[in-house]
């Protein structure tokens, strides 16, 4: 009887694994992409219509870079890498160029990404002068031997294999300067994306506050899934904090056992909820589908506070964008050609 239990034990494990580790031949037509610019207090009434259509039309070009990837056989990886990157050279989004100001007044950035195919994946967390600093994390992964390296060391190490270097100016803009010197006013931080939890009169700040860390997750058309993060994190933020952005299984997850996912909204929440990987373990151990997986993540998440929202799509290529804020920069696109984008 052991024995039977001890044989059929070894078989679910090497089915298992076959399923896991067997990178699919064929070449099918499905894939999507999706991609989110932040959660948080963002209505009508808070945009202008020139300003909804800029970031309409950068979250279009964001898909875009992504698409001709996954359309011409790309993989998930560098689909969801260059779309993130895209959104980083925006400086409409936290991230990247448009990245907000911590509180000794400039800007520390956090980027993650990882591969569902064989789970291998790579971070950065507060570096100063990477460009881009999903490609540092990307770099990570692929050229070092660890997964998450952080400041100085970071930095040095993604130069070092080529990573763009810009200057602490490339980083200066009006709009986030003028966000810190309201958050040091008032002496607290600012989350992108939740106005309503802070406890003072934002009315002046909620015109400061549309813009938010960039994430993408993707599925390409060999059955693969990736995810990426990047953030400036809160503008304020002390001590080199650091947010969930970076973090593996909180803000950041892919495997092709389940899904892959990209979180954005107040880190602490996310973390200490490991919201990425919940999502990801309620497919692979609780049978749960995509959706059933993310309305229970997201209510856990509520139930204790935490605000903001994330994107996920699963194996089979279902996909969801959900958050508990009034609004969250997102888009999808899939083989299909039918691109979406929405903001509330
Ligand atoms: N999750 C990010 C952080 O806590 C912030 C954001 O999503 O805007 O650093």
């Amino acid at each position: 009887m052991n024995f039977l239990k001890f044989i059929l034990v070894l078989f679910v494990i090497y089915i298992d694994s076959i399923s896991f580790a067997q990178e699919p031949q064929e070449l099918k037509d499905k894939y999507v992409l999706v991609i989110h610019g932040g959660a948080g207090t963002i209505s009508k009434s808070t945009l202008t219509p020139e300003l909804e259509k800029e970031y309409k039309d950068a979250l279009k070009e964001a898909l875009k870079c992504g698409q001709n990837i996954l359309d011409t056989g790309g993989l998930a990886i560098t689909a969801v890498e260059a779309a993130v990157k895209y959104m980083e050279d925006s400086p409409l989004f936290n991230a990247g160029k448009g990245s907000v100001f911590n509180h000794e007044g400039y800007n520390e950035m956090d980027a993650c990404i990882m591969n569902g195919k064989d789970l291998t994946c790579g971070a950065v967390a507060g570096v100063t002068n990477l460009k881009n600093p999903i490609e540092g994390a990307r770099l990570v992964k692929d050229s070092s031997k660890y997964v998450f390296l952080y400041g100085d060391g970071a930095q040095e190490f993604c130069l070092s294999k080529g990573a763009a270097y810009a200057d602490s100016s490339y980083f200066f803009t009006d709009f986030r300067w003028k966000q810190y010197q309201k958050a040091l006013e008032k002496d607290t931080i600012i989350l992108d994306h939740d106005t309503t939890s802070l406890n003072y009169n934002y009315k002046a700040l909620e015109e400061l506050e549309k813009f938010g860390t960039v994430g993408a997750v993707a599925l390409d058309r060999y059955g693969n899934l990736a995810a990426a993060t990047s953030t400036g994190g809160l503008t304020n933020k002390e001590f080199n904090r650091i947010g969930d952005s970076p973090i593996v299984g909180a803000g950041t997850y892919a495997s092709n056992r389940s899904c892959a996912v990209s979180c954005t909204g107040k880190g602490e929440f996310f973390i200490r909820e490991t919201v990425a990987r919940d999502i990801a373990a309620r497919m692979e151990f609780g049978n749960q589908d995509l959706t059933e997986s993310g309305e229970k993540t997201m209510a856990r998440l509520e139930k204790k506070g935490g605000s903001g929202g994330f994107i996920s799509v699963d194996k089979r290529g279902n996909y969801i964008m959900m958050f508990n804020t009034k609004g969250m920069y997102r888009g999808v696109v899939t083989n299909d050609k039918k691109t979406s984008v929405k903001i509330y």
